[in-house]
C-alpha cells in the first residue's frame, strides 16, 4: 500500500467530512463538511470548547472511527478504503497517538512499553536502538527499566511520546498531552513536540485548551459547531 502524492505536499487531506452519532432515537450531529489539510512537517493545534467534537475528529484522522461523510486521505491515499489489516498497519507505521492519560502498561518497564508498537513490524532489527535512542533523546536512558509507576507524570508522558514515535511515522495526534500536567511540565512537553517535529519533519496535529500550547503551533484552528476554522496563523 504505497502511494504518495509528491505534487500537492499535502501529507493529510479531509474533504467535506462530517460524522453524526446516533444516540437513542435522535442523531447528534458533530463535524459537518470539515475542510481540513495538513502538510508534511506542519504543525496544527486545535481548540474549542469541550464536547464539540476534537477527540472525535482525532480519531476519525487515525483512523478509530469512520466519518458518516466526506473522504480522508493520507499521502495521496483514501483510507477509507483500507481493508482491517491495512488500518492496522496505517495505525502502527504511519500515525503516533498520545492521549492526556498515558496508557502505558503498568507492569511493563519503560522499554517494553515503547517497543510494543514494534512487536508486529515485519523488520525488527534496529527497533531496540530506535527505542534506546529516543529514550535517551527524551532523557530517559537512566529510566528504561524502570515501571511506570515509579515515574512523575511528565517522565510517563515522555514514554508515551517515545512509544508514538519508535515507527517512524509522519504524523502526531495529540489529544490533549498536557492536560494532565503541571504548567512547567506541559510546557517542556510542547518544547520536546516541538523538537520532534523539526528533527523527523514529523506533522503534529495537538489538541488542547491550553492557549501557550497552541499558539506554539504553526497555526491554531478552531473546532466549534461542527466547523472548523482558522483561530490563528503564524507566517
Ligand atoms: P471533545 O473532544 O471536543 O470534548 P468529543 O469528540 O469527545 O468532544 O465529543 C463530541 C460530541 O460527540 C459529544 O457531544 C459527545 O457526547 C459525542 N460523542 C462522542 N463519541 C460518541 C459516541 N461514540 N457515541 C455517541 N456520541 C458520541
Ligand atoms: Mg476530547
Amino acid at each position: 500500500m504505497k502511494a504518495t502524492n509528491e505534487n500537492s505536499g499535502s501529507l493529510l487531506e479531509l474533504h467535506q467530512v462530517s460524522k453524526t452519532f446516533e444516540s437513542g432515537p435522535a442523531e447528534v450531529s458533530v463535524l459537518t463538511d470539515i475542510d481540513f489539510s495538513v502538510t508534511s512537517g506542519e504543525t496544527v493545534a486545535i481548540v474549542g470548547p469541550s464536547g464539540c467534537g476534537k477527540s472525535t475528529l482525532l480519531n476519525l484522522i487515525g483512523t478509530l472511527e469512520k466519518p458518516t461523510s466526506g473522504s480522508i486521505a493520507f499521502d495521496g491515499q483514501d483510507i477509507l478504503q483500507l481493508n482491517a489489516n491495512q488500518l492496522a498497519e496505517f495505525r502502527n507505521q504511519s500515525i503516533g497517538f498520545i492521549f492526556q492519560l498515558h496508557h502505558l502498561l503498568p507492569q511493563c518497564s519503560v522499554l517494553e512499553n515503547v517497543l510494543i508498537p514494534t512487536l508486529v513490524n515485519k523488520n525488527r532489527s534496529g527497533a531496540r536502538q530506535r527505542a534506546e535512542a529516543l529514550l535517551d533523546r527524551v532523557g530517559l536512558s537512566d529510566r528504561v527499566a524502570h515501571l511506570p509507576g515509579e515515574l512523575s507524570g511528565g517522565e510517563r508522558q515522555r514514554v508515551a511520546v517515545v512509544r508514538a514515535l519508535v515507527n517512524r511515522p509522519r504524523l502526531l495526534l495529540a489529544d490533549e498531552p498536557t492536560g494532565s500536567l503541571s504548567s512547567d511540565g506541559a510546557e517542556q512537553l510542547t518544547a520536546l513536540l516541538l523538537e520532534l517535529n523539526k528533527e523527523e519533519n514529523l506533522a503534529l496535529i495537538v489538541v488542547t485548551h491550553s492557549m501557550s500550547v497552541a499558539s506554539s503551533m504553526g497555526r491554531v484552528l478552531e473546532l466549534d459547531h461542527g466547523t472548523l476554522s482558522t483561530y490563528a496563523e503564524k507566517n
